[in-house]
C-alpha cells in the first residue's frame, strides 16, 4: 500500500479504538455500582499470575476437547496479531524514521513460516469450534446472536488475511524470490490462484482485499465491548483481580457496625464490583453447570445461570431483587462444593455470591431453606450442636480412652478439635476413637475441650447465618487461646477450614491440621508403624479437603502404606463430586431432584471396590445413608481413613 494511505489507516484505527474504549467505559460504570473491595494489592504478583494464566491457557485446557480447540485458536490468532503489529511497526515507524528493518533474512523467513502456520491452525481450530457449537450442539450450550457474529467475523478476518497475503505474494515473492515464498506455504498456495491476473488487476484486487481485511479487523475492535468477544479483555482482567486470599475464604460481616443497614446481597449493588465484572467475563461455556452436583441431580441450580442472571440484573434495570430474579430454591441448593470455581476458565467466583444472597435471606428476611434448618439453628444456639443433644455430653464419646480433658490437664502436644458429628453421631464417634487409638500408639499426648467445645459454626455460616457463626467462633477462640494451645488436629475438613482459615480473621493464629496429613506425618516420622494388610478401595476426595485445602496426595499415600489398592472414581481429586452435605446442606432436607449422595455412591460402586474410604464426618454420614437407601450394603462399605489405619497399627 502507498504511503498516502497511512493517515486514513491510523485515523480509522484510532476511531475503532475510541469506540472500543467508550464501550468499556460504559461497562465500567456498571461495575462501579457494586460495593468496593480491594483487589489492587500485590500488583506484581497479580500481573505475573495473569500473564501465566493467559499465555498458558491452563484453565481453558482443563476441558480436553473444546479447551484444546480454544487454546490452539488463541495461540494461533494471538501470534498472527503480534506478527501484524510487528509488520506495522517496521513499515510505518522504524523503517521510515530510522531506516532500520528487523524483519529481514533468516529471521523474516522463520517469522513468515510461523505466521503462516499460526493462521492455518487458527482457521482449523475455529472450524472445530464452529462444528461443535452449531452442529454437535452439546446439551446446555446456549447459542446466541453474538456467536454467529463472532464466528463469521473471525473467519472473515482470517480468510481475507490469507487472500491479502496471496495477492501480495503473487505480485512480489512468487516471481522475484521463490525461495522466500516457500516459507509462507499457505500464502503461496493462495497466491497461485492470483497468478493468471494482469499486474493492474492484481494490484486492484490486492487493494480491495486489503481494505476489506482492514475494515473487518476494525469491526472486530469495535465489537469487543458490545458482544461476547469482550471476554478477550474481561477474562485477563478477572485473572488480574482474582482473590488472592485462602481458597474459599468468605468476607466477614461486622455485625456490630451500626452504620451497616443491609447484610448480604438483596440487590446487585450489595455485591462487590468484582462480582459484577465476573458476570462480564462469563463466556457461557457451561463447564460450571456440567460439574455442579446440584444441577446433575435435577435441582434448579445452574451456576452459569446464576452468573448470567446477576449480569442481566446489573446491565438491565438494576433495581430488581436478586432473590426474585434467581429464586430461593436455587440459592439454597448450593453445597458450596467449589467445583464450579475450580473448572471455570474465567476465574469467576460463584460461591461468595450465593452465600451473600443467603445472608440476605437469613439475616434480613428471616427466611430458612426449611424447618429442619430452623430447628438446627435453634439447637446450635441452645446447645452448640445442631442435634439438640445436651451440651454437657459433648465429650462423652471419650470416656475410658487415654485422652486429656483440657480443663483437667492442658499439658498436651495437640488439641483434637472433635466437631459435632464425631462428638455426638454414633457412627462418627468410632472415627474419633480410632483417631485417639492412633495418637496413643504414636505416643502423641492429645487433649479435647469436652463440653467447652462448641460447633465450629461452619454449616451456619455457609447457610448465611453469620450471627450464629460468630457466636460459636468467638467462644471457641476464647477457650482455645486460654489453654495456650500450640497445634490443633481435626477429623473434619469443615472444622479444618473454619479453624485454620476463617478464625484467623477473628484473631486465632494456631496451626490446624487434618488427621490425614497428621497421620501421614506420624508415618513418615516413624512414630507410627503399620502392619499393612492388602485391601481394594476407592477414595472420595471431600470438597473441603481436596479442592479447598489442596490435600489430595497425602490420604492416598497413607492408604497405600496401609496396604490399599486404589481404584479411582471417574470424578476424583480436584474434579471430585460432592457428597451433598456441604454449604450447610447437612442440616437441610433434600427434597428437590434426586439425592446427591446416591449419585456419588453409584460412582463408587462403578469402580467395583468393596470399600469407600472418606475423610469427613459429613461425607461418612451421607455415604452410610446413600448405601442404605441404595440397598447396596453387601456390595459397598464406607470407612474413614482413621479407621483403616487404626485397624493396622503394629502391635507393640
Ligand atoms: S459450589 Fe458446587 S453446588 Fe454450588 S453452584 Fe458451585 S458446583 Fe454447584
Ligand atoms: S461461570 Fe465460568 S465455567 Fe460457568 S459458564 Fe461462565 S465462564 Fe463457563
Amino acid at each position: 500500500m502507498g504511503r498516502g494511505v497511512i493517515v486514513p489507516i491510523y485515523l480509522f484505527a484510532l476511531i475503532a479504538i475510541a469506540v472500543c474504549a467508550w464501550g468499556f467505559c460504559l461497562r465500567i460504570r456498571i461495575y462501579r455500582l457494586g460495593r468496593p473491595i480491594d483487589r489492587l494489592d500485590r500488583m506484581p504478583r497479580r500481573i505475573c499470575m495473569m500473564l501465566k494464566g493467559i499465555l498458558s491457557q491452563k484453565k481453558v485446557l482443563r476441558e480436553s476437547c473444546a479447551g484444546s480447540l480454544h487454546a490452539l485458536f488463541f495461540w494461533g490468532f494471538g501470534l498472527l496479531s503480534i506478527g501484524t503489529l510487528m509488520i506495522m511497526v517496521q513499515a510505518d515507524l522504524i523503517d521510515p524514521l530510522f531506516h532500520f528493518r528487523f524483519l529481514e533474512g533468516g529471521f523474516y523467513r522463520l517469522f513468515s513460516l510461523l505466521l503462516d502456520i499460526a493462521g492455518g491452525v487458527a482457521i482449523v481450530m475455529l472450524g472445530g469450534l464452529l462444528v461443535r457449537r452449531f452442529f454437535i450442539k452439546p446439551a446446555g450450550l446456549e447459542t446466541v446472536r453474538d456467536d454467529y457474529l463472532i464466528h463469521t467475523l473471525l473467519f472473515a478476518i482470517l480468510i481475507t488475511g490469507f487472500l491479502v497475503e496471496g495477492a501480495r505474494m503473487a505480485s512480489t515473492e512468487i516471481g522475484i524470490d521463490p525461495g522466500l515464498a516457500r516459507f509462507s506455504p499457505i500464502g503461496l498456495g493462495v497466491g497461485r490462484i492470483f497468478l493468471p491476473l494482469s499486474p493492474d488487476r492484481l494490484s486492484l484486487v490486492h487493494k480491495i482485499l486489503w481494505w476489506l481485511h482492514f475494515f473487518l479487523s476494525m469491526g472486530f475492535i469495535c465489537a469487543l465491548p458490545f458482544t461476547r468477544l469482550r471476554h478477550i479483555c474481561t477474562i485477563p482482567a478477572n485473572y488480574l483481580l482474582t482473590d488472592l486470599g485462602p481458597k474459599g475464604a468468605i468476607a466477614s460481616i461486622d455485625l456490630e457496625d451500626e452504620g451497616i443497614s443491609q447484610y448480604g446481597a438483596a440487590r446487585v449493588s450489595d455485591l462487590s464490583w468484582k462480582d459484577i465484572l465476573d458476570t462480564d467475563a462469563c463466556t457461557s461455556c457451561k463447564r460450571c453447570q456440567d460439574q455442579c452436583p446440584a444441577w446433575k441431580t435435577g435441582k434448579p441450580l445452574s451456576p452459569m445461570e446464576v452468573i448470567r442472571q446477576i449480569g442481566e440484573t446489573a446491565f438491565g434495570n438494576n433495581v430488581e431483587g436478586l432473590t426474585a430474579k434467581i429464586g430461593e430454591d436455587v440459592i439454597w441448593s448450593c453445597t458450596t462444593c467449589g467445583a464450579c470455581q475450580e473448572i471455570c476458565p474465567a476465574d469467576i467466583e460463584h460461591v461468595n455470591k450465593i452465600i451473600d444472597m443467603r445472608r440476605n435471606l437469613i439475616l434480613m428476611e428471616g427466611k430458612f431453606p426449611d424447618n429442619a434448618v430452623r430447628t438446627a439453628f435453634g439447637n446450635l444456639e441452645a446447645n452448640a450442636n445442631p442435634f439438640g443433644l445436651a451440651h454437657a455430653g459433648r465429650g462423652g464419646w471419650a470416656e475410658g480412652l487415654d485422652i486429656s480433658i483440657m480443663a483437667i490437664d492442658a499439658d498436651v502436644e495437640v488439641l483434637y478439635f472433635v466437631g459435632c458429628y464425631a462428638s455426638f453421631d454414633r457412627r462418627n464417634r468410632e472415627v474419633a476413637r480410632s483417631f485417639v487409638k492412633i495418637c496413643n500408639a504414636a505416643g502423641v499426648r492429645v487433649g479435647i475441650l469436652g463440653k467447652e467445645e462448641k460447633c465450629c459454626g461452619e454449616p451456619a455460616r455457609k447457610l448465611g447465618n453469620e450471627y450464629l457463626y460468630l457466636m460459636m467462633a468467638r467462644q471457641n477462640i476464647e477457650v482455645i487461646k486460654g489453654y495456650g494451645v500450640k497445634r490443633i488436629v481435626t477429623t473434619c475438613p469443615h472444622c479444618l477450614n473454619t479453624l485454620g482459615r476463617d478464625y484467623r480473621e477473628l484473631g486465632m493464629d494456631i496451626p490446624v491440621e487434618h488427621h490425614t496429613t497428621f497421620i501421614a506425618g506420624l508415618l513418615s516420622g516413624a512414630r507410627l508403624k503399620l502392619e499393612p494388610a492388602p485391601f481394594a478401595f476407592t477414595y472420595h476426595d471431600s470438597c473441603y479437603l481436596g479442592r479447598y485445602m489442596d490435600i489430595i496426595a497425602a490420604p492416598r499415600q497413607v492408604m497405600r502404606q496401609a496396604g490399599g489398592r486404589l481404584n479411582e472414581m471417574a470424578k476424583s481429586g480436584y474434579g471430585s463430586f460432592c457428597c451433598g452435605a456441604g454449604g450447610g446442606r447437612i442440616l437441610a432436607e433434600e427434597t428437590l431432584g434426586s439425592r446427591i449422595n446416591g449419585a456419588r455412591v453409584d460412582m463408587a460402586r462403578e469402580t467395583g471396590s468393596p470399600l469407600l474410604v472418606s475423610n469427613c464426618p459429613f461425607c461418612l454420614t451421607m455415604f452410610e445413608d446413600g448405601i442404605k437407601t441404595g440397598g447396596c450394603e453387601r456390595e459397598l462399605a464406607v470407612k474413614d481413613l482413621a479407621e483403616i489405619v487404626a485397624e493396622r497399627i503394629k502391635a507393640g
